[in-house]
């Protein structure tokens, strides 16, 4: 009975089997994959014809052959590259953001450039009838053609005018087609390479596909397939182009805008639209995909994500690449940069594939909170473009014309005319949100959406539009979230206000010391890393060489210990930028004078107490706006960077330039 069972179960699989392999059989027909995949399908075919279809490598091959019929080696949309309605797609979408959409819009101008250029082909051929006929028929497509009688005619043509593709017969007199590509190769620019011949077998195929041709046709030529062939490396060589340029990065703080504009940008194309985040990212494999023979092996990430969107040339967005995990197995600048490099990605093999696959049409932008921890040379490969902090009146603006609107719509709520007083969303603004960019806000005016659409459900009768004024906010919302603590927090004695740049923009730090009996210990505390410590150690050597002028008792430390902590105490900080906020703390403390908290200071310090330059000046103004700072403190060589600000950025804000510690002191104490 179990041996009856037994055989009528292996005669199932190998029907099964049968019909597994007639319909890869015809998936491969289909499919018209490219040459060198062909190849290797046909081996993984016949691998598999005499195999058992009850060995387990015979399911991983199935799997691995359906992987490689399923992926878009030939799919791809065709650019939209009409700039006036990119234009208004960006304007419609995004606020303000001016020298984005315009680098955006560049961009789509080389591109339109490089698909106009004249495509020029070189056709070789011995037989007069077989390259007049394929001259008319690739004339009639459009392209550029020129026409030689044998190999050493081609060089000739060759060295007075440069082509972008030559199809040329295998076998003529004098130079054959091999001895023609490998004279191609050396030349500059140098074009691709197509050999036409009545002789093909695997082995010349494979002969020149390996001496670098692009593809080989048999004779005769089938017509369709040489059209479809000219296309494909034509479309190659202008995405080769556009992608030459440098890949995109956009940085800045979370929610300013960076993905949006990713996508704005693919909708302008009309390309499909992918996006990875490389957060946390911990082992090659996630990206590269593991060799078959792990069990469980699977394509990586990149792949995997051209295969779901079902075409080779989407715009590709790499999240966070600044977030790659500590922990990384492998170097992900190597990785990465094989990834975006033209001329790397245009054979990209993962692991799990075996084979290359061109990339090089995918239109990559990476983006990151900050740029300066990226390895050096990919930063090089890469255009960085910074996308700023928000001013509250853009916020504003931004909130009334773009996210009001989308959460109404986004919450079915667009009909019931719900207003948004001025008030509410100043209040939004202000009280319930505390960052650079947008999320934030955004969430709070969905949260607002839902709480209104309960109400109207749950009302009894038809309600009239409503109208969400700041009181009405309050009550959907709870009581305000922050407030100006530091505008509130009037003076204290060893406690100044600082500014800082972090991946989120700009933000506030308070700095605080103390003093106690000890053996001359400077403690510091609040997960500081090194330049914050050595700014701290050059602020107390500062004073100690410069007691008399701050008439501070210049043995102050012969036996004390003290004591600077930066609140936030989970949260790590590091840069030279808070030197003059230590400095101006340990003074308060030493002489007893109270600092003005809504004074806030950036700037590096020296021993002889100069005050050196600092970055993101513009964040950090905005910080101070958001947290009721009243007069900020910058180094006077930074005066060309506030020079160049919007009125918004400084409104409100009392900006005092200084080179100097002690020119700060009245300042920061205040006159009296
Ligand atoms: P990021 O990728 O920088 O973190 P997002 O692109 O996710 O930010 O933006 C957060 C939200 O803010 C999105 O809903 C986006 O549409 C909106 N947004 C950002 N900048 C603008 C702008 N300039 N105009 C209109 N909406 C914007």
């Amino acid at each position: 009975m179990v041996f009856f069972w037994k055989a009528e179960n292996t005669e199932n699989e190998e029907a099964q089997a049968g019909t597994d392999l007639d319909d890869l059989r015809k998936g491969i027909e289909k499919a018209k994959l490219p040459a060198p995949v062909a190849l290797v399908v046909g081996k993984e075919l016949e691998r598999l014809e005499k195999m058992d279809s009850s060995n387990p490598d015979y399911t991983i091959g199935l799997n691995y052959m359906d992987y490689l019929l399923s992926l878009p080696w030939h799919s791809f949309t065709e650019d939209n590259l009409d700039l006036k309605r990119a234009e208004n797609i960006l304007e419609s979408h995004h606020h303000g953001l001016r020298l984005i959409k315009e680098r955006v819009l560049e961009y789509l101008s080389v591109r339109t450039l490089c698909s106009l250029a004249d495509f020029q082909i070189l056709v070789v051929d011995d037989e007069e009838i077989a390259r007049t006929n394929l001259a008319y028929i690739l004339k009639k497509e459009g392209y550029r053609v020129v026409t030689a009688g044998n190999g050493l005619e081609a060089v000739k043509k060759m060295k007075e005018h440069s082509f972008d593709l030559v199809l040329t017969d295998l076998k003529m007199e004098g130079m054959d087609g091999i001895q023609l590509l490998e004279y191609a190769k050396q030349q500059e620019p140098r074009p691709e390479i197509v050999l036409i011949t009545g002789y093909a077998t695997v082995s010349t195929a494979v002969d020149a596909l390996q001496k670098g041709a692009a593809h080989y046709l048999p004779k005769p030529v089938d017509l369709d397939e040489i059209r479809a062939t000219v296309r494909g490396i034509r479309d190659k060589k202008r995405h080769l182009q556009m992608t030459r340029s440098p890949v995109l990065c956009f940085a800045g703080p979370p929610g300013t805008g960076k993905t949006s504009v990713g996508c704005s940008i693919a909708e302008a194309l009309e390309r499909e639209f992918v996006r990875i985040s490389l957060a946390g990212l911990r082992d090659e494999a996630e990206l590269r995909g593991h060799r078959r023979t792990y069990v469980g092996a699977m394509p990586g990430r990149i792949i995997n994500e051209i295969k779901r969107v079902g075409v080779k040339n989407p715009v590709f967005m790499l999240d966070e690449i600044d977030k790659i995990g500590q922990d990384f197995r492998g170097d992900p600048a190597s990785v990465l940069l094989e990834i975006l490099d033209p001329e790397q990605n245009q054979r990209f093999t993962d692991n799990y594939l075996d084979i290359p696959f061109d990339l090089s049409g995918v239109m990559f932008i990476a983006t990151a909170n900050a740029v300066d921890k990226l390895p050096e040379p990919l930063l090089d490969r890469m255009e960085v473009i910074y996308f700023p902090s928000y001013t509250a009146r853009e916020k504003k603006m931004i909130a009334e014309q773009y996210l009001i609107p989308r959460q109404m719509r986004e919450h079915a709520l667009t009909r019931k005319k719900i207003e948004f007083s001025d008030g509410a969303v100043t209040k939004l603004i202000q009280d319930y949100t505390l960052e650079a960019g947008l999320r934030n806000l955004e969430r709070q005016i969905a949260t607002v959406c839902r709480k209104l659409a309960r109400i109207y459900v749950q009302s009894e009768q038809d309600l009239p539009p409503l109208r969400v004024d700041e009181s009405m906010l309050e009550r959907l919302l709870g009581p305000r979230k922050f407030r100006h603590e530091i505008a509130v927090a009037g003076r204290q004695v060893g406690v100044t206000t600082g500014l800082v740049w972090t991946e989120f923009g700009g933000e506030i730090i308070s700095v605080e010391a103390g003093i106690m009996n000890g053996s001359q210990q400077l403690i510091l505390t609040g997960s500081l890393g090194s330049v914050l410590r050595e700014s701290a150690q050059t602020a107390l050597s500062y004073i100690r060489s410069h007691a008399d002028i701050f008439s501070i008792d210049p043995d102050f430390f012969a036996r004390s210990d003290i004591h600077v902590h930066i609140p936030s105490g989970a949260v790590s900080k590091d840069g030279p930028s808070a030197g003059i906020t230590i400095v101006m703390a340990l003074i308060s403390l030493l002489t007893k004078r109270p600092a003005r908290r809504d004074v806030a200071l950036t700037g590096e310090l020296t021993l002889s107490g100069r005050i050196l330059p600092v970055s993101g000046i513009r964040d950090k103004l905005l910080a101070a706006q958001r947290a009721g700072v009243k007069v900020v403190i910058l180094p006077l060589a930074n005066e060309v960077d506030v020079q160049g600000l919007e009125a918004d950025v400084t409104e409100g804000l009392e900006v005092v330039l200084a080179d100097e510690v002690q020119s700060l002191v009245d300042v920061v104490f205040g006159k009296d």
